[in-house]
């Protein structure tokens, strides 16, 4: 049987335990995951592209995938669907959390269908404990000092921090 390669895009701006829990869940569905970081400028991220790849690097650096799936990480700055083909890839990965993901999902999923019918968007639902979790909110409660720490890694939250210019000594680990 063929490889079934999938494709998980997002901004990953930064990489959050929401996004984890999505990667290793995806494992079960895929053999092999491409993590596809999106130069997304109109977003206006608080970490550059290659930041972000790294950053998601790390973070599966030190993750293990049961099944044997490979995940590897890959910027891309062209359109989805043309990332998609080069990738080899037929699915693509998402991960959804309340209703307010629902309409950009369902549209952005019904118009990648049209530009290319023989890939399938497959949805994820949050679990319970990601459902609230945000890049966004990350990014606006790190930035006014609030404690982010339950919703990133320690790694990435040292990231935030040094990013934020606020101290990390105390907090390293
Ligand atoms: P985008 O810029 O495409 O919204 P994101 O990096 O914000 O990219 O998210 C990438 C994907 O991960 C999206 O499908 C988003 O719905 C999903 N996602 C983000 N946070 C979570 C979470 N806490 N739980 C589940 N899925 C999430």
């Amino acid at each position: 049987m063929s490889e079934r390669t999938g494709v998980y895009p997002g901004t990953f701006d930064p990489i959050t335990n929401g996004h984890l829990d999505i990667i290793t869940r995806a494992t079960r569905v895929v053999d092999h995951l491409i993590v596809g970081v999106a130069g997304n400028d109109v977003k206006g991220p608080l970490f550059s592209l290659e930041e972000r790849v790294q950053m998601v690097q790390e973070e599966i650096a030190g993750m293990t995938f049961g099944n044997g799936t490979k995940v590897e990480v890959r910027p891309f700055s062209i359109l989805l669907m043309n990332f998609v083909h080069e990738c080899n890839a037929k699915v693509i990965l998402r991960g959804l959390r309340a209703v307010s993901d629902f309409e950009y999902e369902f549209q952005m999923a019904a118009m990648n269908t049209r530009i290319c019918g023989d890939v399938e968007t497959v949805f994820l639902m949050a679990s319970e404990r990601c459902q609230f979790i945000s890049s966004r909110f990350v990014k606006e409660i790190g930035r006014l000092g609030g404690d982010v720490s339950s919703f990133v890694t320690p790694r990435t939250h040292q990231h935030l921090l040094r990013r934020y210019g606020f101290n990390t000594d105390a907090t390293a680990g």
